[in-house]
């Protein structure tokens, strides 16, 4: 079977970490819109730099330059038999765009409370020194995902892709759940 499995969520409810678990059980690439974007704003151009900018601010990068950068990783050999994709589509205009080229075979939502997602936040910000996990651009990450990113999630919910998953407790836990909805009727 081939999964397209996207791994939605408020930031801090660890799409990251559980994209990295569940692609390893299935034996599937995984990799993070967020990612592939903080590769593309390595280079030292023009776009590099712009890019970095929005990600700086907790804005969300122009759909054009999210379609070209997803579109050349989709392209790769190892997508063939599936991925894992955490990160997107966080609006309507990226959902309408990968709905012209597939559909994925799940969409699994890591549900946590506001104050369990702010409180990894900032402990991934003390550890990991991202650049954009300032309180303006949390603040502004958070707002999107209430704005555009949430109601653009019924789109798959009423095509009946929407597989919701508690994410509070251990990773071990969650990672547990995500694969115990995965195997179950319906799958993922
Ligand atoms: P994340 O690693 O998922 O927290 O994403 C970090 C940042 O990358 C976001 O705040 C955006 O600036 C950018 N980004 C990630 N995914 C997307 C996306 N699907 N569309 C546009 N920008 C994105």
């Amino acid at each position: 079977m081939i999964h397209r499995i996207f791994l939605l969520g408020p930031q801090g409810c660890g799409k990251g970490t559980q994209a990295v678990i569940l692609a390893a059980r299935l034996e599937i690439p995984q990799f993070s819109m967020g990612g592939l974007l903080r590769e593309a704003a390595a280079g030292k151009d023009d776009l590099a730099e712009r890019i970095r900018a929005i990600q700086e601010k907790g804005e969300l990068v122009p759909g054009k330059v999210v379609a070209e950068v997803l579109r050349s990783r989709l392209d790769k050999p190892d997508c063939a038999n599936g991925y894992i994709l955490d990160g997107f589509p966080r609006n309507q205009d990226q959902y309408e765009m990968y709905a012209e080229y597939d559909k994925p075979t799940a969409v699994i939502v890591i549900e946590v409370p506001r104050d369990v997602s702010i409180e990894r936040i900032a402990h991934r910000s003390r550890t990991e020194h991202r650049t954009d996990d300032t309180p303006e651009a949390i603040r502004r990450r958070l707002e999107i995902y209430d704005q555009d990113t949430e109601p653009m999630i019924n789109n798959y919910r009423s095509q009946g892709l929407v597989r919701e998953v508690d994410g509070v407790g251990t990773v071990e836990d969650v990672a547990d759940r995500i694969y115990g909805v995965c195997t179950m009727q319906g799958g993922c």
